[in-house]
């Protein structure tokens, strides 16, 4: 009898299949299924960008309600593949985004919040090596008010020749990726108003 390649093909990967469900001796497809209903069960997929660079990857957050405590459960965060800029790809910082929040314990083997990250922000005073928390307002305040003193004692109307040049050298402002268009967009108006002339941001460095 004369066998067609596409026969043949046929033939041998039917038998192949045949033989690997034997062999484990249960219904695959059942399993497969049943496991599938369990891991995606109110999964929550949510599309984000990226925070740490201005190439702004795009990255999907899959996480579950109802624990730990202070939020939903993190289960994965990955390359958005519907993203055109990245394509369902993530560079070892983004595919890291997972343990700012989380880390897996050695110790317990649970998935717990990240005993390093920062929630607070912290300040280190002029030539100490000690960072220090402080709340927000604290902090807030502190910016403003070196803000302002450094702008009053620099700021120049007229430059050497009399030209009205309305500016401040000596501050800058610097963004960063985690800004957004429209942040950024008053950060630069807000910089100009006051009379920035250095005004950077990270994507461009
Ligand atoms: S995944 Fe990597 S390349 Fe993409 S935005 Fe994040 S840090 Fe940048």
């Amino acid at each position: 009898m004369k066998v067609t390649r596409r026969q043949f093909l046929k033939v041998t990967g039917a038998t192949v299949a045949s033989f690997a469900v034997v062999d484990l001796g249960f219904d695959l497809s059942a399993t497969a299924s049943e496991v599938q209903g369990v891991r995606t069960k109110d999964v929550k997929p949510v599309p984000t960008i990226c925070p740490f660079c201005g190439a702004g990857c795009g990255l999907v957050v899959y996480s579950r309600d109802g624990a730990p405590a202070d939020g939903p459960q993190l289960l994965s965060v990955q390359g958005d593949p519907d993203n055109p800029i990245n394509r369902g790809g993530a560079c070892s910082k983004g595919s890291a985004l997972f343990n700012i929040r989380e880390v897996y314990s050695p110790e317990t083997g649970e998935q717990e919040i990240n005993p390093e990250r920062k929630t607070k922000p912290l300040y280190r005073a002029p030539k100490s090596d000690k960072w220090v928390e402080k709340d927000w307002d604290w902090m807030f305040d502190e910016i403003a008010n070196r803000f302002k003193k450094t702008r009053d004692e620099n700021f120049e109307y007229k430059d050497e020749n009399g030209i009205i040049v309305s500016r401040c050298e000596a501050l800058a402002s610097m963004g960063g990726a985690a800004l957004d268009n429209e942040e950024l967009q008053l950060i630069s108006k807000l910089m100009r108003a006051l009379g920035m002339t250095y005004i950077e941001h990270q994507a461009r460095i």
